[in-house]
C-alpha cells in the first residue's frame, strides 16, 4: 500500500471548559481542565493510522513531550523520524464552550525545529505515488513543499493556521489543499459566506490544485479542475469538535491511500467526522475503523 508521510506538530493540548468564550478584557472561570497529547499533525496521524493507513510523522518533541511520542507509538505509527530537543514542547491553549464550538491558541515550541535536513531525511523513505501531507504548525513548511515536489510525490496541505507568511506562499506545488471556510476566506480574499462564492474563488485561484472545504456541521465539498463533489454532513449532537477537521483529512487520506474513489472516501471521512464530534477530546475523540463502520450501516 502507498504510505503517507506527515511532517506534523505535537502539542500539549490543555483544554479548557467553559460556557462562554472569555473576550478581551475578561476573566472567566472554566468548568474543567484536561490535559491531553495534541497538535494537528499528531491528530491527523492518529486519524490515519486508526483509519488503516501506513504512516510516518516527522516532527519534533521538547524535553517534556516523550508521551507524545508514545501516544503515536501506540497507533502504530512509525516515530523513527520524531525527534527530542532542547526546550519546551509545543502547546495548544483551547477553550470548547456549552455549544461544542473551540477557539485555540497555539504556542510552537519544538515544533520550530524541524529543519530541511530532517525533512530530506525523511522524504528519502518515501517513494514516487506516496504522498506527503503537510500543516502549517512545524517550521520550514515553504522548504518541505519543494523538496516534497522535487522528489515528484502527492502533496496535500491543510493551511492552518493560516498566517500571514502562508498567505504569501507559493502554494503552485500543492496537489489538494484541504481547508475550513475561515481558511479559504483568508487565502483567497473572498468575504462572502456562501459555498458557491468560496467554490468559485478557490477554482479561479488554484485552478491547478484539487480542494477540499470543509464546512462543519454544513459537510465538505470536493472541488477538482473536473467535478465538484458534495458530502452532506451526518445529523448529530455535537458536543465538542475539536479535532473534526483533522479526523476528516486523516480518515479522507487513508480511503484514498487505500484506492478509494473521492465520493467513498469523502463518505467515509465526514462518518468519522460526525463521530468524533459527539465525543469530549481532540485524538481521544477520532473513532477506530470499525467504529466508523458500524456507524455507517
Ligand atoms: P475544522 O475542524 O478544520 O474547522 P470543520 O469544522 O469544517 O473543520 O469540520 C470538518 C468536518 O467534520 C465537516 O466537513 C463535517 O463532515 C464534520 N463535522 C464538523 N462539525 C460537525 C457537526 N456539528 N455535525 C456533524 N459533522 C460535523
Amino acid at each position: 500500500m502507498r504510505k503517507i508521510l506527515n511532517i506534523g506538530s505535537l502539542n500539549l493540548d490543555r483544554t479548557l471548559y467553559v460556557d462562554k468564550f472569555v473576550q478581551a478584557g475578561e476573566t472567566v472561570r472554566a468548568n474543567e481542565l484536561r490535559t491531553s497529547a495534541g497538535g494537528k499533525g499528531l491528530n491527523q496521524s492518529i486519524a490515519l493510522a486508526r483509519a488503516g493507513a501506513t504512516v510516518i510523522h516527522t516532527g519534533a518533541i521538547g524535553c517534556d513531550g516523550e508521551f507524545l511520542r508514545a501516544a503515536l507509538e501506540n497507533e502504530g505509527v512509525d516515530v523513527t523520524d520524531i525527534k527530542k530537543v532542547d526546550g519546551a514542547n509545543g502547546q495548544a491553549l483551547i477553550q470548547v464552550d456549552e455549544q461544542g464550538q473551540n477557539c485555540i491558541i497555539v504556542y510552537p515550541g519544538s515544533n520550530n525545529s524541524i529543519t530541511p535536513e530532517q525533512i530530506d531525511n525523511s522524504l528519502k523513505r518515501l517513494q514516487a505515488g506516496d504522498m506527503v501531507l503537510l500543516q502549517n504548525e512545524t517550521s520550514n513548511l515553504s522548504y518541505a513543499l519543494s523538496a516534497a515536489r522535487a522528489a515528484g510525490l502527492y502533496i496535500v496541505l491543510n493551511p492552518s493556521p493560516l498566517t500571514d507568511s502562508l498567505k504569501k506562499m507559493n502554494l503552485g506545488a500543492v496537489n489538494c489543499l484541504i481547508l475550513n471556510e475561515t481558511e479559504a476566506k483568508g487565502l483567497t480574499g473572498c468575504d462572502d459566506n456562501s459555498p458557491r462564492q468560496l467554490i468559485s474563488a478557490l477554482r479561479k485561484k488554484y485552478s491547478d490544485t484539487d480542494c477540499l472545504l470543509t464546512l462543519g456541521a454544513e459537510g465538505a465539498i470536493y472541488i477538482s479542475p473536473e467535478k465538484i463533489y458534495s458530502c452532506p454532513a451526518y445529523k448529530v449532537k455535537a458536543v465538542d469538535t475539536t479535532a473534526a477537521g483533522d479526523t476528516f483529512t486523516g480518515y479522507f487520506l487513508a480511503a484514498l491511500l487505500k484506492g478509494e474513489d473521492i465520493a467513498a472516501a469523502l463518505e467515509q471521512a465526514s462518518a468519522a467526522a460526525a463521530l468524533a464530534v459527539t465525543h469530549i477530546g481532540a485524538a481521544g475523540s477520532i473513532p477506530n475503523f470499525a467504529e466508523v463502520e458500524k456507524f455507517v450501516q
